[in-house]
Formats: structure tokens, sequence, C-alpha cells
């Protein structure tokens, strides 16, 4: 059952992605995962043919479709797994903040470079000493006069090496109340006093430039900031919707790539004188993940429908980024018992996709915060 009315012109759409997809990105997956760093080039070329922020109306650059173009490119992204190209993290997380909360002047500068892709973005909240706990930031951001000067650092930041430009959350360092001291920022890569980290080593994720980002006396104008100061809380929490959308979509979609995966193994893979998908326990297993994957796929569409009609969903997004997590790292794992010592080759896409999906249920709001915050929709 399809919930999503997707057009010819989606189909056309999802079409042109995955010929590029396999031309232009599949052949240097390996190489980005080595170096741990996504080429700009591919980012770029993501943009020049429309693959990036596809929702963004034409005043900004954009080719002003609607949202599930980009849910096309989550799926397609997660068909393929490789999270270096965090497209989803880029149209459809970072660039909403800019497009709703900044400055005419700063829409018209900075929205057609996120489209084209000459303009990669990334989003720094977490901190070492504040990951769950938002508002215990300590990255202060001072006024003065027409100025803002930021000190602090930020870590674990996706796109943190190749980004062009920052939504960066910041406290100020007079207001007592932790969640209305924070604003947000937008910062150019390249102004004095910011620099970045290099990529981490890390479980999952590997093609990622995650990474720290460090201010210190660093100045950008007042102009800047988005919104009024102090409304930088609610602005992520405004948004948070479509981001754990984003992530949950991401971890469905990326079960069933792996299961489609699997399907495949085992219809060819012979043991004991037949298929392994011909083997009652295998063929158990495989359907058990494929009632699962359906069930919350048919969910996630829902969800996104809902979304896309403006619906508060909150619990229900935080179920869906708990719950389609957790799957996609279930699957993966069930998935390399049942493909065996093949999935055990670093050759195979399995551990790979293994190690990403492990990750998955930390990020956006680890799943425990998800199910706090479902506790609390609940009144428990
Ligand atoms: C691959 C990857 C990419 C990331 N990209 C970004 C990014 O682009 N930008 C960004 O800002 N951040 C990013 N992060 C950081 C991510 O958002 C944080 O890791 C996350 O918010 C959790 O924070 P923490 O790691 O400090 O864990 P902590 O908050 O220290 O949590 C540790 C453990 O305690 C539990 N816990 C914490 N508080 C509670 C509570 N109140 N109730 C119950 N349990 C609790 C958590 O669930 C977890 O199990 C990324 C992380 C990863 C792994």
């Amino acid at each position: 059952m399809e919930i999503l009315k997707f057009t010819e012109d989606h189909h056309a759409y999802r079409d042109r992605l995955v010929s590029f997809l396999a031309e232009e990105v599949v052949p240097l997956i390996d190489k980005c995962e080595a170096a741990h760093l996504t080429p700009r080039s591919m980012w770029q070329a993501m943009g020049e043919n429309g693959f990036l922020c596809p929702w963004l109306s034409k005043e900004y650059g954009g080719p002003g479709l609607d949202l599930l173009y980009s849910v096309i490119v989550w799926e397609e992204i997660a068909r393929i797994n490789f999270t270096g190209l965090a497209a989803g993290l880029h149209s459809d997380i970072v660039v909403p903040y800019i497009h709703s909360f900044a400055s005419e002047p700063l829409k018209q500068a900075y929205l057609p470079g996120c489209a084209s892709g000459q303009i990669i973005t990334a989003v720094a909240m977490t901190e070492p000493g504040a990951g769950s706990d938002v508002a215990s930031m300590e990255t202060t951001a001072v006024t003065q006069g027409d100025e803002i000067i930021l000190n602090g650092s930020k870590t674990f930041i996706s796109n943190g090496l190749n980004c062009d430009l920052v939504v960066l959350a910041a406290r100020n360092p007079d207001i007592e109340d932790r969640h209305k001291a924070i604003s947000l920022y937008l910062v150019e890569a390249g102004v004095p006093g910011f620099s970045k980290g290099t990529p981490f080593e890390k479980m999952g994720w590997a093609s990622q430039d995650t990474t720290e980002l460090f201010f210190s006396d660093c100045k950008i104008p007042v102009s800047h900031r988005l919104g009024n100061e102090g409304d930088g809380f609610l602005m992520l929490m405004q948004k948070l919707q479509q981001e754990r959308l984003v992530c949950a979509a991401g971890g469905v979609f990326g079960a069933r790539a792996i299961l489609d995966r699997t399907l495949d193994f085992c219809r060819t893979r012979t043991q004991a004188e037949k298929p392994l998908s011909k083997h009652q326990s295998v063929q158990f297993a495989l359907v058990e993940m494929e009632t699962e994957v359906e069930i919350l796929k048919t969910f996630a569409q829902t969800l996104i429908r809902d979304h896309m009609e403006g619906r508060q969903i909150i619990k229900e997004t935080s179920m869906a980024k708990y719950k389609m997590t957790e799957l996609s790292k279930r699957v993966a794992s069930k998935c390399l018992d049942i493909m065996g010592s093949e999935a055990a080759r670093e050759s195979c896409d399995l551990p790979r996709m293994f190690r990403d999906a492990r990750v998955t249920t930390i990020f956006a709001g680890t799943n425990e915060i998800m199910k706090s915050i479902i506790a609390k929709t609940l009144g428990l």
C-alpha cells in the first residue's frame, strides 16, 4: 500500500537520481569511506542536477518542488547506503533553519548556493559537555555594538569539515534562564576565529566528515543571528519534527536496503543442495523482517503525509525515530547472521551497513530521549 502519492514527475526524478548515484557516487564510496571525507565536487554535482533542497522556492534558487522529492533522495541514498552525502541533513534539516528564520538579505545571499551545492551546511549544537541536554551548552555569544563575539567549541558535527556555513547554537552568558539564553547564528567558514578539527575515526558513517568546530573571539555581524535573541531553543524545538522524520525514514529505508541485499543473497547462496531462501528457519527470519519493515514503512509514509499537511506529530515522530532506527540496527545484525562468513568480508556491503545503522540510535536525540518525550505525551 502506498500512502504517498508519487506522480510521473516524481518517478522521473527518482530514475534520474538512481542513474546519477550509480554513475557518479557508488564508484567513489570506498574512497570516501577510507578518506572520511566526501568530495565537494559530489555535493556540487548533486546540486547541479537538482538533488539538493528540491523543496526550495524559485525565488531562492531552488526548483520549488514538494517534500516528496526530498523523500526520494533520502530513500535512494539509503539504498546505496552512503552516509558521506548527508543530503537529508543539508537539504531538510539545516537549510530549513535559514529558510524559516534568516533575514531576507541572508536568504538571498545563501539559499541559492545551498541549492546549487556551492554551499554545504552543518548544524552545531552538541558540545563535549552538552549532548542530550542541549541547554547546558557553554559556547557563548556576546553582543558588542553591531557584532557578536563567539567563544567555545562544538563536537560531533556532521559535514563539519566540508561545511561553508554553520547554524550555530550559542548562549548569552548574561541570561540565567538556560533556555532563553540560547540563540542561533549563521557563521561562514573562513571567518577569523572559526576553525575546524579533522574528521573523527568513528564507528559507522565513515565517509562523513564528522568533526569539531572551534570559535575563539570569532566576530560575526549581529545581522547573522537567526530571528530574535533568545529564541534559539524554540527554533530548535520547532524544527525537530522534520529532523526526526528524516532520521526515522532513513532508518526504515536503510532497513529495506539491508534486507533487499540479504534476500538477493539468500536466493542464490546454496547450502545442503538448496538455496538458503528455501530453508525454513531462514525463510521465517526473512519473513519476520519483511513484515516489520513494511509495517514501519507504512507508518513512515503516514507521518510524512501528516507532516506535509502541517500536523503536529511530535509523539509519533519520536516513536518513529526510536522504532525505525532500532529496526535498522536489528535487521542489520540479523542479516549478518544469515549471510554467514560472506558478511564478515569488508568487501561485502553488510559490515558497513551494520556499523552505519548502529549509530543512528544516538543522534537527532538518543532513543532514550525519544522515549522520554513519548512518556511526557502520555502524561507519565
Ligand atoms: C554520527 C553522529 C553524527 C552527529 N551529528 C551531529 C551534528 O551534525 N550536529 C550536532 O550538534 N550533533 C551531532 N551529533 C551529536 C548527537 O546529537 C549527540 O551524540 C546526541 O545528542 C547525544 O549526546 P551525547 O553523545 O553527548 O550523549 P549523552 O547526552 O551524554 O547521553 C549518554 C547516554 O545517556 C542517556 N541519557 C542522557 N540524558 C538522558 C535523560 N535525560 N534520560 C534518559 N537517558 C538519558 C542517553 O540516551 C545516552 O544513552 C552526532 C552524533 C553522531 C554519533
